[in-house]
C-alpha cells in the first residue's frame, strides 16, 4: 500500500468525485477525514466503508467557504489524527447562466464556494504541514478552466483561479517539502454533472474524443498518484487532466 499511516482530509467527500477519492486513499492505507456540508448520512456511509477496510474515518461537517467553520474543522481533524499529510480540496458546486442573465450574487457565490474555499482550507492546513515539514495538497479544478464552457463563466473563472493559486503556492511551499498540484477532471458522471441541462451534456459529449463521459473511479487514481511516494515526488504545480481528451496539452 502506498499511503500507509498517512492522514488525509478530503473536502466534499460525501458523494461524487470526493467520495471516490476518499475511498481510494483509504484503499492505499490512509486514514481519512471526510468533510461535507449537508449530506450527513452519505458522509457517514463513506466513513463506514473506510472503517470496514480497517482504516480510521472522521466525519466533519463544515461550509468550507466560511472562515470560522474551516478553522474549527482543521482543529478537529488535527485533534483526531494528530497531523494532516494529504489535503484534497475537492468541494464545489455548479450552475448554469449565460453572462447576460447571471445574477451578480450567483457569480459571487460561485467564486466563494469554488475558489475562496480552497484558499481557506489550504490557509489553515498549511501551518500544520510546515511544522511536519511535509505534505501533499491536491486541488480539484476543471477542464472548463482550460477550455472555457458556455453558461459556466463563473464556474470556469473560479476554477481558473484555483489553477493560478496552485502555481503560486506550489512555488511557495515546495522548499518546505509540501507539494501542491491540480487535478482537472473532464465531464464526470456525478450529481453535479447530471444537474447540467440535457442540451449542454449532449453538446459536451460530441466534443469528447473517447466518446463517453468519465466515471468517478477514473479520476481518483490521479489524486492517489500525486499523494504517493515516490510516484508524485517530482510533480510541483502541475495540472493532471483525466478529461476524456477534451483538453490536450
Ligand atoms: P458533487 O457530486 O455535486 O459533490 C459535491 C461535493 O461537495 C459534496 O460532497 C458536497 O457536500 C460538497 N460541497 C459543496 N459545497 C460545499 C461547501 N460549501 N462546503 C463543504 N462541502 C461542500 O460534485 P462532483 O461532481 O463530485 O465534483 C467534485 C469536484 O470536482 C468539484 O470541485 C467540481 O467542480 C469538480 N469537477 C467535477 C466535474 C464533473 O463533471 N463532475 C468536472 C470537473 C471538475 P454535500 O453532499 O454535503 O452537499
Amino acid at each position: 500500500m502506498k499511503l500507509e499511516n498517512k492522514k488525509a482530509l478530503v473536502t466534499g467527500a460525501s458523494r461524487g468525485i470526493g467520495r471516490e477519492i476518499a475511498l481510494a486513499l483509504a484503499r492505499e492505507g490512509a486514514d481519512v477525514a471526510l468533510n461535507y456540508i449537508h449530506s450527513k448520512a452519505a458522509a457517514d456511509a463513506v466513513a463506514e466503508e473506510i472503517r470496514a477496510m480497517g482504516r480510521k474515518a472522521f466525519v466533519c461537517q463544515a461550509d468550507v467557504s466560511e472562515e470560522l467553520p474551516v478553522i474549527d474543522m482543521v482543529a478537529a481533524v488535527i485533534k483526531e489524527f494528530g497531523r494532516i499529510d494529504i489535503l484534497v480540496n475537492n468541494a464545489g458546486i455548479d450552475e448554469q447562466f449565460l453572462i447576460w442573465d447571471m445574477p451578480v450574487e450567483r457569480w459571487d457565490n460561485m467564486i466563494k464556494v469554488n475558489l475562496r474555499s480552497q484558499f481557506l482550507v489550504t490557509r489553515f492546513v498549511v501551518p500544520h504541514m510546515l511544522k511536519q515539514k511535509s505534505g501533499r495538497i491536491i486541488c480539484i479544478s476543471s477542464q472548463c478552466a482550460q477550455k472555457g464552457a458556455i453558461e459556466l463563466s463563473h464556474y470556469s473563472a473560479a476554477k481558473g483561479g484555483v489553477m493560478s493559486f496552485v502555481k503560486c503556492i506550489a512555488r511557495e511551499l515546495a522548499p518546505y517539502n509540501i507539494l501542491v498540484n491540480c487535478v482537472n477532471p473532464g465531464p464526470t458522471l456525478t450529481e453535479m454533472f447530471n444537474s447540467l441541462t440535457d442540451e449542454w451534456r449532449s453538446m459536451k459529449l460530441a466534443e469528447l474524443p473517447i466518446g463517453r463521459f468519465g466515471e468517478t473511479y477514473e479520476i481518483a487514481p490521479s489524486v492517489v498518484m500525486l499523494a504517493s511516494e515516490p510516484d508524485g515526488n517530482l510533480y510541483v504545480g502541475q495540472i493532471l487532466g483525466p478529461n476524456c481528451g477534451d483538453v490536450m496539452y
